[in-house]
């Protein structure tokens, strides 16, 4: 064969779980001069046909490897659809740091339709009507009759351009902006050319974009919270409030900042689609466009935001996870709320955290952090206590009424106490609303035969099998088995399936038998139920959240789902029920995680004009880190926490990766990982600030018919972890491929 030196290597990032960079040729046809690294190229691998990579480093051909070499198929942007410099190295960096294949992660930056060569999005050009030069000298009296017309002229003169998507909302006809078309009294023009053109002309003339409609006057803390945080430089800013402080309020006033100087800002939430109220919060106090990314938009839309964003157009992203990703040449802001959210961390695939990776971003490109919350995680209050990160305080609720105390309510019972009933009475005499929290969703936990014991069990995981109801829509209900960890759903047997007795029983309480005993007692008053299986329900949750936002006297009854950063005004009385389980949790971090969620539960009683009440139904109301709690407070709780792990020597004071397994047989995951451990032994030996726990088996052993295990790597030093993980993936990807496993490594892990 002959050889080419002149045709340059190109190499590239594949998404196969192999991690490392495979290089090719370019094809007869590429244009050499529009090669540029981030760019998306179509290239054979394997048998599979083609797959979308991402140009990593084009070099210089030495002439040895070159006919081993395959060429790719084709360049295929001609718009410069690829990655930008600074999200392939961020990339770069999460796949060093949660040691996945650059591929991999490349494609988790890509909208879905780009991850598919043979797709061709297009993004859309947005453009409107502009008055033209005759336009603007018209004199509106040679209009005569034609007041529709004059309307119209009218309108663009005043708002200065009129994009097509407005004009029904106007009330202008497609014929009359025909006709001034024709009068040549209106002309197109592209929005971004026009925005662009008004930003310029405002800056030279030392004008600050009006952005925002009037702001709060902030209270002490709040400003004092802003004027510390610089937006010229990176920082780290851990902006810890207390439950209705404010915390959204200083967000909000340092983003107009920086869109004040015509930057970007990203916000990142833990969920949108349940709280719509802060994507309108976002949109009333601004005069900008707003992007919001969540699960609920279409392929296409997400690839035209992405585009916008990556154009420089979108002033404001508001996103979930994956948002972290997205390109924004102008940024000047990263805000992360709820910074102590579990949904942060990508629990399959790339194990990534977003909030991780946005405090990298922000170090990259040289621009401020803030991380809220109201309950930080331990890790984030450690950097802020040893001043890597500016810790900022917010003590009060921003409006007239005191942060509610939470008071326990002794009782055995799942059912709601007499005091309970009598509280909640109470609080929709007074015309108020009530939230019931309740960790579980479905009807009961388990259903138990009262003769022989039987529970109902799971046939494909250690777990069992949870009871719900179904009403239908002639209002008849009916009762269905069903697996939370792998989804099997089974008749509800009539007879015991042991001993044939009939008298089953439901065990334990979940949301909707909740919902039912409180329409029982309740029967007069709306009942709201959210939890994932109501808000799967199309409609369900927005028609929930209109009667909450209305303020009429109701009871709200769901899971965690209620906890999650919602402001309810007239919410006066929150119930929490069913907790008692976690406090004997075997994950070191549970007790961080019932702090922050009786806390964040608790946080949303109270928060406008009603003083608030919180109260705890539990069998263990002495339980030390409770009593701490209740009588402390969040902070001093996480502190007390904090002194606990340095003792025992966990995070956030040494770190962790596993690396996980599972396998249709036990044997198989456990002969996988002793290989692992022994090869990393091999690395580094364990010694006193290194050391390896495992195999063992997850708390939920077997789920779906596979069994699960993992290996525990725990380092003082950081830098020594990361090597094994380096050392040991590629000897672990060589290994003989053990039948039906899967494994993958899994970086300061959220879940044990
Ligand atoms: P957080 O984000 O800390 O939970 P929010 O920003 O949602 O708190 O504020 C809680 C309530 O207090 C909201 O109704 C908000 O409008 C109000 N609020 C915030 N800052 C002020 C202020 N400076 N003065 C009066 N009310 C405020
Ligand atoms: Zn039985
Ligand atoms: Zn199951």
């Amino acid at each position: 064969m002959l050889i080419n030196t002149e045709l340059p290597i190109l190499s590239i990032a594949i998404p196969s779980p192999l991690r490392r960079i495979f290089q090719y040729l370019p094809a007869k046809d590429t244009p050499m001069e529009r090669l540029a690294v981030g760019a998306r190229v179509a290239v054979p691998f394997g048998n599979q046909r083609a797959l979308v990579g991402i140009l990593i480093d084009i070099s210089t051909n030495d002439g040895n490897s070159q006919h081993k070499l395959r060429p790719i198929h084709h360049l295929l942007d001609e718009e410069s659809l690829g990655l930008d410099p600074e999200i392939l190295a961020l990339c770069q960096w999460c796949s060093q740091y949660y040691h996945s294949p650059l591929g991999e992660v490349c494609h988790l930056a890509l909208p879905t339709l780009l991850r598919k060569p043979n797709n061709k999005p297009q993004p859309e050009e947005k453009w409107a009507w502009q008055l033209s030069h005759i336009g603007q000298t018209y004199d509106p009296s040679q209009f005569g009759r034609a007041h529709k017309q004059q309307q119209a002229w009218q309108y663009i003169r005043e708002q200065q351009y009129l994009p097509p998507e407005q004009l029904k909302s106007n009330n202008i006809s497609r014929a009359t902006i025909n006709t001034l078309i024709e009068k040549g009294l209106i002309e197109k023009i592209l929005v971004e050319q026009f925005v662009d053109k008004t930003a310029d002309e405002k800056t030279k003339a030392g004008e600050k974009i009006n952005v925002t409609n009037p702001a709060f006057p902030l209270n002490a803390e709040q400003a004092h919270a802003l004027d510390a945080i610089q937006t010229d430089e990176f920082s780290a800013y851990l902006l810890e409030g207390v439950t209705g402080s404010g915390k959204t309020e200083v967000y909000l006033q340092a983003i107009a900042k920086v869109i004040e100087k015509n930057q970007q800002v990203l916000v990142l939430v833990p969920e949108i689609g349940l709280t719509p109220q802060t994507a309108k919060r976002f949109q009333q106090r601004f005069n900008v466009p707003i992007t919001t990314l969540h699960s609920g938009i279409s392929n296409k839309q997400r690839f035209q935001l992405w585009w916008e964003a990556k154009t420089g157009k979108t002033p404001i992203v508001i996103g979930t996870r994956s948002a972290i990703f997205t390109p924004l040449p102008k940024l000047g802001l990263i805000v992360v709320d709820e910074e102590h959210d579990l949904s942060y961390k990508q629990q399959d695939g790339v194990r990534y955290s977003a909030k991780d990776t946005a405090i990298i971003r922000a170090q990259k490109k040289n621009i401020p952090i803030i991380l809220g919350s109201a309950t930080p995680s331990l890790e984030t209050l450690h950097n802020a206590l040893s001043q890597r990160f500016t810790h900022l305080q917010l003590t009060e609720r921003a409006t007239s009424t005191t942060l509610p105390s939470i008071r326990c309510i002794d009782s055995k019972e799942s059912s709601l106490a007499p005091e309970v009933i009598s509280a909640i009475h109470k609080a929709l005499h007074q015309q108020q609303q009530v939230l019931v929290f309740i960790n579980r969703r479905g009807y009961a936990p388990t259903l138990i035969c009262q003769d022989c014991g039987w529970i109902s069990q799971c046939d494909n995981c250690d777990s069992r099998m949870t009871l719900h109801h179904t009403k239908h829509q002639n209002s008849q209900s009916s009762s269905l088995l069903q697996c939370h960890h792998c989804d099997t759903k089974a008749q509800t047997p009539a007879h015991c399936p042991d001993c044939h007795s009939e008298r089953l029983q439901p065990l334990g309480q979940g949301t909707q038998r909740s919902e039912e005993e409180l329409q029982q007692l309740f029967s007069h008053t709306p009942i709201l139920r959210i939890d994932r299986d109501s808000v799967s329900r199309k409609g369900e949750l927005a028609t929930a959240l209109k009667t909450i936002n209305s303020g009429e006297p109701c009871i709200l009854v769901g899971t965690q789902m209620l906890a999650k950063g919602h402001h309810f005004p007239n919410v006066s009385l929150a119930v929490i029920l069913g907790l008692d389980n976690s406090f004997f949790s075997s994950d070191f971090r549970g007790s961080e995680r019932m702090g922050q969620l009786l806390t964040q539960v608790a946080g949303r009683a109270g928060r406008e004009q009603h003083q608030g009440t919180v109260l705890l139904q539990t069998q263990f109301s002495q339980h030390p880190l409770l009593q701490k709690l209740i009588n402390e407070g969040y902070h001093t709780l996480a502190q007390h926490l904090l002194a606990e792990r340095k003792i025992s020597n966990m995070p956030p004071f040494e770190h962790v990766a596993m690396v996980r397994c599972h396998a249709q047989q036990a044997d198989i995951a456990i002969r996988f990982l002793k290989q692992a451990r022994q090869m990393a032994e091999r690395i580094m030996p364990a010694h006193t600030q290194l050391n390896y726990i495992g195999p063992f088996p997850a708390t939920i052993e077997k789920r779906n018919n596979r069994y699960y295990y993992y290996l525990q790597i725990k380092a003082k030093n950081r830098a020594e972890l990361h090597h094994i993980l380096q050392q040991l993936c590629p000897q672990l990807e060589n290994q003989r491929a053990l039948k039906g496993l899967h494994w993958f490594i899994d970086v300061d892990p959220q879940e044990s």
